[in-house]
């Protein structure tokens, strides 16, 4: 048997308990992977609570992101002994996830994790790292260099906008950073952020376009702060959208597109094609610094997972909670 926290649905009530699973108990697929670590990322905190309807199908295990090795495969591109990571798909939608010691899932959804990144960096990363270097893809496939400007990240303290400002300043990029824990100043400052602002300053309705301040912008709030983040882009500035902390509204005008020329990009991490992940994972490999990747970094077991949950749709948690499975 392998422990697992295992998600079921009695009317409108969702719960967790830690329950006893069997490789019979395993869906289909033609890999399987003893895992080592998950994560808790904000995906994670709806689905475990119930806040929102990610979970399909019940019972069914949480957990979005998994990385371990491969146990036994059919896939041609496995093998026993691979180190392997998996995000969204339908990880805690259809398919079981990574909150157990074990999962069977289609290799078609693995990606085979680089010889300088462990499992549990890995898990670090996760899809809130992996979904910050999407971001970071689209700055640059929009032409967004160093030299054009400041790049703001907004929720600086959660774990999309932690590992952006760490890949960003990285890169060289000069990175303003907006939070509601201004407290975490020394935090952000650690992670590469030059400058620090109080989202408050964004997050009211503001003018449809307004001084010039960013020449780009990771953002995963959105609503009124995405609207002001696009009325004080630079001309010709791109801004990503990948998240929704503060809301899935967007009261904007057409005027940043039309008089500045800013491009609007949208980020999925859940179903990007392979070729999109495997750059952004080699992309990771190579510019994420470890030590700053440690520093957002809390370890938890699996019976702590149902309160981090709360916390981070709180907005509580701070960087990254990784789940060691085995704890
Ligand atoms: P997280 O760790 O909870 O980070 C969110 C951060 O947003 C918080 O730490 C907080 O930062 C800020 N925030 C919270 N409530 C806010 C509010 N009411 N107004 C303004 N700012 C607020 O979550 P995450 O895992 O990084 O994910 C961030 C967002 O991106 C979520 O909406 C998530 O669903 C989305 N996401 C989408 C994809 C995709 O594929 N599109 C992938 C990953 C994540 P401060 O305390 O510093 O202000």
């Amino acid at each position: 048997t392998f422990k697992a926290l295992l998600a079921s649905k009695d009317g409108d009530t969702l719960s967790t308990t830690i329950v006893d699973l069997t490789e019979a108990d395993l869906m289909d697929g033609n890999v399987t992977v003893a895992v080592d670590y998950s994560n808790v990322n904000y995906k994670d905190g709806m689905a475990v609570t119930g806040r929102a309807p990610v979970i399909q199908t019940f019972p069914l295990v949480p957990g979005i992101d998994l990385a371990g090795t491969v146990e036994a495969s059919s896939h041609p591109n496995f093998k026993v002994g691979d180190r392997v990571v998996a995000n969204g798909w339908g990880l805690s939608q259809t398919h079981h996830g990574g909150y157990a010691q074990k999962a069977r899932l289609n290799g078609d959804w693995l990606i085979k994790l680089s010889e300088s990144l462990s499992t549990k960096d890995a898990m670090a990363i996760g899809t809130a790292g992996y979904t910050a270097m999407l971001s970071v893809l689209a700055l640059e496939h929009g032409g967004i260099t160093p030299d054009k400007g400041d790049i703001l990240v907004t929720g600086a303290n959660g774990g999309v906008g932690s590992i952006a400002i760490a890949l960003l300043s990285g890169l060289g990029y000069r990175v303003i950073a907006s939070t509601g824990r201004l407290e975490e100043t020394a935090y952000l400052r650690e992670l590469g952020a030059a400058e620090i602002i109080d989202r408050n300053t964004l997050s009211e309705p503001g003018a449809p376009v307004a001084a010039e301040r960013w020449a780009g912008a990771i953002d995963s709030v959105g609503s009124h702060t995405l609207a002001n983040v696009l009325a004080q882009a630079k001309y010709r500035g791109v801004v990503t959208s990948c998240g929704l902390a503060q809301g899935r509204d967007l009261p904007a005008t057409v005027l940043p597109f039309i008089l500045r020329n800013i491009t609007l990009a949208g980020i999925d991490s859940v179903n990007a094609p392979n070729a999109v992940r495997l750059e952004a994972w080699a992309r990771l490999a190579r510019d994420l610094d470890l030590a700053k990747l440690a520093r957002t970094t809390t370890v938890i077991g699996l019976s702590q997972v149902p309160d981090v949950a709360e916390s981070i749709l709180g907005g509580r948690v701070q960087g990254r909670t990784v789940v060691d499975v085995n704890l």
